[in-house]
């Protein structure tokens, strides 16, 4: 249930929050349109203002008000490319009010001066200094022309002694409003700023998290996970899993003789053997399965809910994909083949151990000739050539 008063607030300002400003910004100068009309109503009744005339420029008033609020309500502003906040039209639409009140106002007319201050004041929020002084400049050269033609036209009402000082008050206060509204520009420009700046570090920040993390995680020459990564993975896995057996197997993989391939067809050769070792072995694995680099020209693979015999069919798919491989353009006439052993892990705990069986059955297979996959069966290897 939401509250009466929100359920309000949401209908009479929409959503995001930068809408919901502008509309309570258009709220507000409806407001002081409507406490205008008033006041200026009780002008009229004091004889001081032309009724038909107050009608006139409240309507105005009013029609800027309502429509400014239904432009920025309706989401109609947001189809511009800048000035969304309608402040310039908002601000022109005002002071043509505030000019036409002085034509009008008669004896009272000093006062309007002063709510031209505050169309000054409003724009402090949204405007730039530059567009700020437009506004500043507008306002008094609107009321300055009126003074002028008043104090022409209708001498003894707008007496020119009297326009002169209200032209020179409007100059002042004016003037001095738009300091303050630069200032307060400023402060806010420089706010943005230091809040962009703010984000983006923060983006920078996370970004160098992001690549120590994967500098931390990943093997720098192959791209695979590296050993603390995969130990990492292997505790993930067997924590989420439920319990039904197989939980995990895991192989321990060694290129054979890859110290010839080095000595043979030098180092960077060996680099990019080794990268091409992993590029085939990953074409051929299943998607669940991790395939890490356990150190030198040893890798480690993690294959979750895997039994033994399915473990060896995914090693001899990789011992096949790499008969069928030719590394030809990177050490010309080297075959590469692979001793492994696979191990299968009972839980959390068995974690080190099966590692150190399945090291043990690679061993075994180094020993029995090579190219070839051994299974530990917890403890009793068995030998697949
Ligand atoms: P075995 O069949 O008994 O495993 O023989 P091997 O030559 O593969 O074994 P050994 O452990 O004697 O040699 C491994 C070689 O792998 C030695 C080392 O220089 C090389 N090696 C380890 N890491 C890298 C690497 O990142 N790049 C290259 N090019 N060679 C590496
Ligand atoms: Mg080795
Ligand atoms: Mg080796």
């Amino acid at each position: 249930m939401t509250k009466p008063a929100s359920a309000l607030t949401k209908l009479l300002l929409g959503d995001g929050p930068r809408q919901q400003l502008r509309l309570s910004q258009a709220l507000l100068v409806l407001a002081v349109y409507l406490v205008f009309a008033v006041v200026q109503h009780a002008e009229v009744m004091l004889g001081m203002i032309d009724a038909s005339q107050s009608w006139a420029l409240t309507t105005w008033n009013l029609i800027g008000g309502v429509g400014f609020y239904l432009c920025i309500r309706s989401g109609l502003n947001l189809r511009l490319k800048s000035g969304r906040s309608l402040a310039i039209p908002q601000s022109v639409w005002a002071m043509v009010g505030i000019t036409w009140s002085y034509a009008i106002t008669g004896p009272a007319r000093g006062a309007v001066i002063l709510i031209m201050i505050l169309v000054v004041v409003f724009t402090m929020f949204e405007l730039t200094p530059a567009k700020a002084r437009a506004v500043a400049g507008l306002a008094f050269t609107m009321l300055a022309v009126t003074m002028v033609w008043k104090a022409l036209r209708d001498p003894i009402r707008y007496d020119p002694r009297v326009e002169a000082m209200h032209l020179l008050f409007s100059a002042i206060v004016l003037a001095a409003s738009y300091v303050l509204a630069v200032r307060i520009g400023k402060l806010r420009t420089r706010l943005v700023e230091q809040r962009t700046h703010l984000e983006q570090q923060r983006a920078e920040l996370a970004e160098a998290l992001e690549r120590i993390s994967t500098l931390a995680t990943r093997d720098e020459l192959t791209g695979l996970p590296n050993r603390r990564a995969a130990i990492e993975r292997m505790q993930h896995e067997l924590a989420v899993r439920a319990r039904p057996e197989p939980l995990m197997s895991l192989a321990v993989i060694d290129i054979d003789h890859f110290k010839r391939i080095n000595d043979n067809h030098g180092h960077a050769a060996g680099d990019a053997v080794l990268r091409r070792f992993s590029e085939h072995a990953q074409s051929v694995m299943r998607r669940g399965d991790t395939l890490a680099r356990w150190g030198g020209e040893e890798f480690l693979l993690v294959m979750p809910a895997t039994g033994i015999a399915q473990g060896m069919a995914a090693l001899n798919r990789i011992r096949q994909a790499l008969r069928d491989a030719s590394f030809a353009d990177v050490a010309p006439g080297a075959a590469l083949t692979f001793s492994a052993g696979v191990a299968e892990c009972g839980g959390e705990q068995d974690l080190e151990p099966a590692v150190a069986r399945a090291d043990t059955a690679m061993y075994e297979a180094k020993r029995a000739g090579r190219d070839r996959i051994v299974a530990s069966a917890q403890g009793t290897p068995s030998v697949a050539t």
